[in-house]
């Protein structure tokens, strides 16, 4: 090739590049794995992408607006710039550099919009399809909300995907009696395209405590399938029935006690049912859980774990108040092949019965690069036998990071439904407990993380007598003494977390408001609604776009939409894309799992790192 040409080649690849892009994203079949979002307010608009680990000191950014370079960024700074002199049509192209040669040029793949009430946040709507209300056999009427929500990028063109669980109004938990309503999957790309519609179909109830979505590339081929707990009359994208479409197992109370239970793998691409094999174990005699209404046998989790160190399995588990089951299982030639089982029916496994909470969480508690699995008061190795076990029984609430800068390895915090109460932290790899405040009752919230600014230590309370602890145990705050402090008191503020201003503590995320500890909201979300009752958690929150600050998704009040909210705070610190943490993203994988927790990273987040 003559050099004159391939010179012309050189000057013609950025203009080849950018020929691609669609402003609405719909033509466009590839994005980066940068996230270069712009986010508007009433002073101008942030605009960030992400720090990714593969940066490294060779690598820059150049900032133009309307064809003017505005910022040059070099490998130390924040990926994040605030314009406080933009206006609506301004056009902005990030030029992504290593070693001075370009190797990306991008455009900002979403623009979040003004919000009415304030200068800290901004939004992007994604449509979604209401599902027709359903009648039940005793005439009573279910409508939808959407309820928790997954992103993936299912198909692997570099933006995420979102599949929403549809929840009927009628959904229950398992020990309430009466008829649910169908629960509803779809899958969405940003735009609102439908890309698939799984019907649960009426063998499986509603509620936090049955279907859990299991979203991952389990078999390498970097598309997404997904894992769900099946019956008679479970419907895929394509029309195909799984099992009997005719056979009904709801009693006259609604709750089903009897019929095939299947697991299900699905194509997270379209939809399509590609392998279902029994559920495992078997319910059998509802009564042998310890109720005849199936309020025990019927709590089912699920994780995405990489047992193995490099290659992700499914988790499933039936039970946690009594009898526990655990099973692992590989996606191979897009069926599901069983791994390790664990059973607290076998002699060995007697102590683990009833240590099981509402979540489930992945990670390498013993850091040698397998996950195990935290299940509660119990964790399980990589090999499905048992680790460790405080036997303090069940919990509502758990939070698995790295919250104790001094103590080597990752942290274990939850709360305790079975006396004693209280709270408890403990070491990871070893269970041994680092602090105990025990209660006066069951204790149904906790929350751990770095919160206050500048004093080395993590802060956790517990919802049986709201005293923010340091992680050494110190006493930070006392409501019922103190009475002063705004942002943690009865019904509010133990909840979620998020990183939203521009430091590395985190915020406190409750409902639709966001704070700074003992500060008034900094962030008020209009127009939506949170979801799962007094939970008040969001359909999710992670770090999706932008810089390293989350993101937090709700459904709008008319059920049309989900809206996405980013941060429009400029920040000085720059951190790695927090789902590019094993640890995090499967836990952000997982909030959909029973009771939705907020996700952490597995090493303590501040400045010394930065
Ligand atoms: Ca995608
Ligand atoms: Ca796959
Ligand atoms: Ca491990
Ligand atoms: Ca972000």
């Amino acid at each position: 090739m003559k050099k004159s040409i391939i010179i012309l080649l050189l000057i013609l690849i950025p203009f080849i590049l950018l020929s691609n892009i669609d402003k609405k994203g719909e033509k466009k079949d590839k994005f980066s794995s940068r996230g270069f979002i712009i986010a508007k307010n009433n002073n101008g608009a942030l605009l960030s992408w992400k720090t990714l680990t593969k940066d490294n000191d060779k690598t820059t950014f150049k900032l133009y607006k309307n064809n003017k370079l505005l910022k040059i960024f070099d490998n130390n700074e924040p990926t994040n710039y605030f314009d406080t002199n933009y206006i609506g049509k301004d056009i902005f192209i990030l030029k992504i550099y290593n070693d001075k040669k370009v190797v990306d040029i991008i455009e900002p793949e979403i623009v979040f919009q003004k919000m009415k009430n304030g200068n800290n946040g901004s939004y992007f709507d994604i449509p979604i399809n209401m599902p027709k209300p359903v009648f039940m056999p005793n005439g009573e009427l279910a409508t939808y909300t959407p309820n928790d929500v997954v992103a993936y990028d299912v198909d692997n063109d570099g933006m995420y995907e979102f599949i929403v669980k549809w929840n009927p109004t009628n959904s229950k938990d398992n020990s309430i009696s009466g008829y649910t309503g169908n629960v509803y999957i779809d899958c969405y790309k940003f735009n609102g395209k439908r890309l698939w519609h799984i019907d649960m179909g009426k063998n499986i109830r509603a509620g936090a405590g049955y279907t859990q979505m299991l979203v991952y590339d389990y078999d390498n081929d970097k598309k997404a399938e997904v894992i769900i707990k099946t019956a008679d009359g479970t419907i895929d994208n394509f029309g195909n029935v799984i099992g009997n479409n005719f056979i009904d197992n709801r009693n006259n109370e609604g709750f089903i006690t009897k019929g095939n239970e299947y697991l299900s793998l699905f194509d997270g691409t379209n939809g399509k049912v590609l392998n279902t094999i029994y559920y495992y174990p078997k319910r059998g005699d509802v009564n042998d859980w310890g109720d005849r209404i199936g309020n025990r046998a019927d709590r089912f989790l699920a994780s995405t774990a990489y047992l193995d160190g490099e290659n992700p399995s499914a988790i499933l588990i039936r039970g946690i108040y009594t009898r526990i089951v655990v099973i692992s299982y590989n996606v191979v030639n897009k069926k599901l092949e069983l791994n390790w089982t664990f059973d607290t029916n076998e002699t060995k496994n007697k102590s683990a019965e009833g240590n099981a909470n509402h979540q489930v969480m992945p990670a390498d508690v013993d850091n040698d690069g397998k996950d195990e699995i935290v299940l509660g008061s119990l964790v399980l190795d990589d090999n499905g036998e048992i680790l460790h076990n405080t036997t303090l029984g069940h919990g509502d609430a758990l939070h698995v990071g790295d919250f104790d800068k001094e103590n080597e390895g990752l942290e274990i915090f939850m709360c305790h439904e079975d006396k004693d109460f209280g709270i408890s932290l403990r070491d990871g790899n070893t269970g041994k407990i680092l602090f105990r405040d025990k209660g006066p009752l069951d204790t149904g919230r906790c929350i751990i993380d770095n919160i206050i600014g500048n004093n080395n230590v993590t802060e956790m309370v517990g919802s049986h007598n709201l005293v923010l602890f340091n992680n050494k145990g110190t006493i930070v705050s006392n409501w019922k003494k103190d009475n002063k402090d705004l942002s943690i008191k009865p019904g509010y503020g133990i909840n979620f977390l998020v990183y939203w201003d521009e430091s590395l503590e985190r915020e406190l995320l409750d409902d639709i408001q966001i704070k700074r500890y003992g500060e008034k909201p900094l962030f008020i979300g209009e127009n939506i609604k949170s979801i799962n009752g007094t939970k008040s958690n969001p359909s999710l929150s992670a770090d999706l776009f932008g810089d390293f600050r989350e993101e937090v998704i709700f459904p709008t009040k008319d059920n049309k939409n989900l809206r996405i909210y980013t941060t429009t705070i400029y920040s000085n610190n720059k951190v790695n894309s927090l789902m590019e943490n094993r640890q995090y993203k499967l836990q952000v994988l997982l909030q959909n799992i029973g009771y939705n927790q907020p996700p952490h990273l597995d090493y303590y987040l501040d400045y010394s790192k930065n």
